[in-house]
Formats: C-alpha cells, sequence, structure tokens
C-alpha cells in the first residue's frame, strides 16, 4: 500500500462533505477535462512513489498489446472491480457528458438546489428527461457491458461500481443488488422528501394533464428522477460499499469516464492505494492516466468485445 489513504475515515478527511460536484465549474466551451493535479493528496502520494521508482506505468502503444496485456492482468486476478462511466453506453446510443456533441455542450446540468427551490427547473428537468426518453428505452448493453457481465457470471467480478444512470449493466445480466450505483438511476423517478418511488410514465401522465412536474402524492415534496445530481448528497449505502469494493479488490478497472466527477473519481486512487492494479480504459486521457498500471486509449467496445465470450 501507498500512502495513507486505504481507510474510509481518511478519505471521507480528504474528501470533506460527500455531495457530488465537477471538478470545476461548468463552461458551455468545455468537451473535455482539464484538471487541478496537484490537489488529491492519494494521487499525491502514489506519484511520489512512483517517481522514487517503486512503480511503472504503461499507456498501451497499441490496441492489440493493450487487450493481451489486459487479458493478462484479468488471468491473474482474483477479484475484479469495474468502475464505469459514460463511455461504456455511446455505443448503445445514449450519449456521454463531455464528449463533442454529449450533453453538456448542448444543456447546462440543473444543480440540486436549483431543480429544489425552482418550478421552472423542475420543469425543464422533466421536459430534458422526457426528451432523453426514446434513446433510453432503446439503448441495449453493448459490447462493454457484455464483456463485464461474462467475467461476472465467471466468478471474476463480485459486484461492479457504476456513475451511469442507464440501467445497463442490470439489463446486461448483473444483479440489481451487484451493481452500486454512486449517482442513481434515471429509470424511475422518487420523491425527494420521502423517498417515495414513482413510475416515469405516471410522472409523465401528470405533467402532461397539468403542463407541470407532479409532487409527491404523499408529502407534497417534489418527484425528481432516482438520479444524484450536481450539489445532491451521495448515497451513503452506495459510497460504503464502492468503498470496500475499491479496498478489496487486487484489478480496478476505470473504463469510460472522465474521472472529474467527485466524490466518484476518488474511487480509482483508492483502490491503487489499497494495493490493486489499476487500468484506465478512455479514449482520451485522464488526469489519473499517471498513477495507472495500463491506459488503454481506444474503443471500449473494441477493447473489452475480445472478452465477450469468456
Ligand atoms: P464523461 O462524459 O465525463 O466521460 C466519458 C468519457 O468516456 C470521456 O472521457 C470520453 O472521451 C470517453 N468515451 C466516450 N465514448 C467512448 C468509447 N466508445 N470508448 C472509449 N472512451 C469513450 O462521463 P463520466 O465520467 O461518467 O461522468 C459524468 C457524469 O455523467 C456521471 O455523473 C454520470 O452519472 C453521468 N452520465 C451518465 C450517462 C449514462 O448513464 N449513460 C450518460 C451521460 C452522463
Amino acid at each position: 500500500m501507498i500512502g495513507g489513504f486505504c481507510d474510509a475515515k481518511a478519505v471521507d478527511k480528504a474528501y470533506g462533505k460527500v455531495v457530488k460536484k465537477p471538478e470545476r465549474r461548468f463552461n458551455a466551451k468545455d468537451t473535455a477535462s482539464v484538471g487541478h493535479r496537484s490537489r488529491n493528496p492519494q494521487r499525491r502520494a502514489i506519484v511520489d512513489a512512483r517517481r522514487k521508482g517503486s512503480e511503472s506505468h504503461v499507456i498501451a502503444p497499441d490496441l492489440r498489446s493493450g487487450v493481451e496485456r489486459l487479458g493478462n492482468m484479468i488471468a491473474e486476478a482474483a477479484s475484479i472491480v469495474p468502475f464505469t462511466g459514460a463511455g461504456i453506453s455511446t455505443e448503445c446510443g445514449i450519449p456521454d457528458f463531455r464528449s463533442p456533441g454529449g450533453l453538456w455542450t448542448r444543456n447546462r446540468p440543473i444543480a440540486f438546489d436549483e431543480f429544489v427551490s425552482s418550478r421552472d427547473a423542475r420543469d425543464e428537468a422533466w421536459r430534458r428527461r422526457f426528451a432523453m426518453e426514446p434513446t433510453f428505452a432503446a439503448a441495449k448493453p453493448g459490447r462493454g457491458h457484455r464483456a463485464l457481465v461474462a467475467l461476472y457470471k465467471a466468478g471474476k467480478i463480485p459486484a461492479i461500481i457504476t456513475q451511469n444512470i442507464d440501467n445497463l449493466h442490470q439489463m446486461s445480466g448483473f444483479k440489481a443488488d451487484d451493481v452500486v450505483e454512486l449517482h442513481g438511476n434515471t429509470t424511475y423517478a422518487r420523491c425527494i422528501g420521502c423517498g417515495q418511488a414513482y413510475d416515469l410514465p405516471w410522472v409523465k401522465a401528470r405533467f402532461d394533464e397539468t403542463g407541470s412536474a407532479p409532487d409527491c402524492t404523499v408529502c407534497d415534496e417534489p418527484v425528481k428522477t432516482a438520479t444524484i445530481s450536481f450539489g445532491q448528497s451521495m448515497p451513503e449505502d452506495a459510497m460504503r460499499r464502492a468503498t470496500e469494493l475499491a479496498q478489496h479488490c487486487d484489478l480496478f478497472l476505470a473504463i469510460g469516464s472522465s474521472l472529474v466527477v467527485w466524490p466518484a473519481a476518488g474511487f480509482p486512487l483508492m483502490a491503487k492505494n489499497c494495493g490493486a492494479k489499476l487500468v484506465i480504459v478512455n479514449n482520451e486521457p485522464t488526469e489519473q492516466d499517471d498513477v495507472a498500471d495500463l491506459v488503454i486509449r481506444h474503443d471500449i467496445g473494441e477493447t473489452l468485445g475480445p472478452f465477450v465470450g469468456n
């Protein structure tokens, strides 16, 4: 283990209040991540150790050698924890946030405070969600999802941590209990007061009837997709479970994430600090590439496709 961040208390201390936030303020021109490199003490500890020559990292020179090296690491690992982001679902037709043409280039995100305090913001959030419904409804698991579920069924993966809200890991064959959703799920809704669950057709029918987002029939508080917005508190159970998984695996696979949304982006660092090997599969550089043991900067479907048959 490198550094002292292999326990949940130290992590809490490092992160402060656990609220979902992007690394920096939204800017309409943003299409890629830029970070504050030295800010995170976990990252600092790993980079310092690496500078002292105790470890090396590798950016795969081409797809073929990346897949081969990943295959060897998968074969050697007893417990693999995948950590997925929006990039694993782009081949399924769901746009990510930060790629050119991604959701941030089209719509400013609506933060939690704004949703709570403004009826207009709630109506706009629901209008956007209904506009996305044909996309979410048509999406089927892609090669990345299918490869991960093959490794799950082979007993290599105990559970998966995801930032995604699209339900595609469950649809691919993971048991719902084995999908740790850090940012919730957009395929149903919940009251933000009492937590009462609602299905989307119910919300849509009320919206069409009144022209406005419905409130909870139990406690009158606003009804929201069951997702975690920027500024909203992270789900405690999911954070605890993700911490345990990151601390007790021997291979951690960060797949399709720009690794700029916190505190989720802390899990690859936590796993690495606790002794796991870290692999990053993403078609553009991330702020954590220099702490990874293997970086594969290629398409996720192409990279994980060979593991679908496992
Ligand atoms: P992100 O948009 O910040 O990053 C996605 C990364 O994946 C980008 O770096 C992009 O270059 C890469 N990528 C896209 N397609 C790829 C492909 N085919 N092969 C390889 N790399 C690919 O997304 P994030 O890091 O997950 O974080 C942003 C937030 O977005 C999360 O809170 C998440 O809840 C939310 N989100 C989820 C979905 C979804 O559920 N599918 C979609 C959009 C946004």
